[in-house]
């Protein structure tokens, strides 16, 4: 329920007017033709904090024609050229990460500080890209036949578009949209319904930092449209996107027509492993941040913990201890350590998928209550949970919570543990805590998972790449290879006389 819909908080940093916030096409600041808005909710209180143009497809055909207007200079410039673009525009996002949190905060709920920490990753992948634009490099290719001279060079794809989800609203952004530039593509984003604000405010900072009109264009509106008007369109070479699987298909379906390359950052369902002999303060202290973090609303979020059975009542003790000192509440106050769920839809689900395992046998040993936010008791709050011995064909365990539950499973064997962390047709994170080095070795590499962290709760990092096996997508993005997907490899062959 909405609390006071007609209540609006103060106006947001960046972003101007009060209350309609513009897309930005082509370096101007439009609202859609037919004046369609889209409200924006601030999930702790419920209160529309903005509205965004509902745009749909001749505002998708618009961006398309200012990203392919600007293609051909923004592409001729040398890498370093665009290297200042991006330095520029990655030392506005630093100096400006106060208000984008603020930003990222009132449209997504996450305490404050993850909300800079967010802002200032953000900047980090659009600076490391900008160093990045100059090493762009090819290859030479010693012939077979001595008279002739193979190479191969990088060249910039043409159009990427880039379509996003709202759980890290700006920093999803930031890294295509740092990588597609600093290869010399010209962009087109359309940022998820419920978070348009932080992608208006990086367009918002990207005309600040003075980049050509056209070379980044962010609108708001109907998925469905947009991404299938940007698919027909032969203008477009790349589509990268990030959020469900099930999205994820229908846009492999639908871009089989026109063949434009798609790179997909999909949903998971990350093992976190636990041995006897680990470091089990750092491996709850792993969990309070790569769970409690965004309420448990992260792709790679642990979301199986498996403990060997010799520790796991003194692992889950430990784990109630952490989950029970986590303070909820709105992220706006700085005592708030975890803020609400997304909308009532997200915590529904999470509702279902606990209600589901405790029918089939799983015990809950704290939290999952509805905490509404102290003040208004409104948001979808829901309290960090820890839940044992679900079924592993739960749903919970079989899809990704998102959400903050801890589901934790007992095992014996490290080879039983691989065969059941495997089982998952997901493949993104995978986590293991061990002081044998030889077993964390074996570990790493027999784990379906695009990212290991070995001891290491986020080893997500700005120059290593990201992404997924298996049903968790394809495609990279971060370090060099984030940047070789925006690419088109070409071999040259000179024939001599
Ligand atoms: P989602 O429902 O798939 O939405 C993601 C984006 O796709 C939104 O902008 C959404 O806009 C759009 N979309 C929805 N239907 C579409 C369609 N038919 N055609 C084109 N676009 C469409 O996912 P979400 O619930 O926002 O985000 C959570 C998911 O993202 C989780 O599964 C999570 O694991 C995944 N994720 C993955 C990564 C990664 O790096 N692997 C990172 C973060 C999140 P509308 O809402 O307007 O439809």
């Amino acid at each position: 329920m909405i609390a006071d819909s007609a209540r609006h908080s103060k106006p947001l940093p960046l972003l101007e007017g009060e209350r309609q916030h513009r897309m930005y096409i082509g370096g101007e600041w439009v609202a859609t033709a037919g004046d369609r808005w889209l409200a924006v909710l601030d999930p702790a209180v419920l209160t529309v904090i903005g509205e965004a143009p509902d745009g749909g497809q001749g505002e998708a055909r618009s961006a398309v024609d200012a990203a392919a207007a600007a293609f051909s200079e923004w592409a001729s410039l040398a890498g370093r050229e665009r290297a200042r673009y991006l330095l520029r525009l990655g030392e506005r996002m630093r100096e400006s990460s106060d208000d984008l949190a603020q930003i990222i905060t009132a449209e997504v709920g996450k305490p404050l500080r993850q909300a800079r920490d967010e802002a200032r990753s953000a900047a980090a992948f659009v600076s490391w890209y900008g160093e990045e634009a100059k090493r762009a490099y090819g290859t030479v290719i010693p012939s077979a036949q001595r008279d002739k001279r193979v190479w191969v060079v990088r060249q910039p794809a043409g159009v990427a578009a880039a379509i996003t989800p709202w759980n890290f609203p700006l920093g999803l952004i930031a890294r295509k949209v740092g990588a597609a530039l600093a290869a010399g593509c010209t962009v087109v984003v359309k940022p998820a319904p419920e978070t348009p604000l932080s992608g208006l405010a990086f367009a918002r900072l990207a005309e600040d930092a003075g980049l050509p009109p056209g070379v980044l264009n962010v609108i708001t509106g109907d998925a469905a449209t947009i991404a299938q008007t940007w698919l027909a369109d032969p203008r477009v070479r790349r589509l990268s996107f990030t959020g469900s699987t099930a999205v994820g298909r229908l846009l492999v379906r639908a871009a089989a027509e026109r063949l434009p390359r798609v790179s997909l950052e999909l949903g998971g369902s990350a093992p976190y492993v636990v041995f006897p002999d680990a470091d089990l303060d750092k491996a709850v202290d792993g969990l309070s941040r790569g769970k409690i973090r965004n309420a448990g609303q992260v792709c790679a979020a642990p979301n199986r913990i498996y403990v060997h059975e010799s520790i796991a009542d003194e692992f889950v003790g430990k784990l109630r201890a952490m989950v029970d000192r986590v303070r909820v509440g709105n992220g706006v106050h700085p005592e708030s350590q975890m803020g609400p769920l997304i909308n009532e839809e997200g915590y529904r689900k999470v509702e279902e998928m606990v209600a589901e395992a405790t029918r089939r046998g799983a015990e809950v040993h704290t939290g999952g209550t509805w905490v509404g936010e102290p003040e208004t008791r409104t948001g979808w709050f829901w309290r960090p949970q820890v839940l044992v011995g679900a079924p592993e064909d739960c749903a919970i365990l079989r899809e990704e919570a998102f959400g903050p539950v801890l589901s934790v499973l007992r095992f014996s064997e490290e080879a039983e543990v691989v065969e059941r962390a495997n089982r998952s047709p997901y493949g993104l994170g995978a986590y293991v805590f061990t002081r044998d080095l030889n077993r964390a070795v074996r570990m790493a590499e027999a784990l379906d998972a695009g990212i290991v962290g070995i001891n290491d709760p986020l080893p997500a990092a700005v120059e290593a790449p990201f992404g997924g096996l298996k049903e968790s997508g394809y495609g990279r993005e971060g370090g060099a290879e984030g940047l070789a997907e925006f690419t088109e490899e070409k071999t040259v062959s000179l024939q001599l006389d």
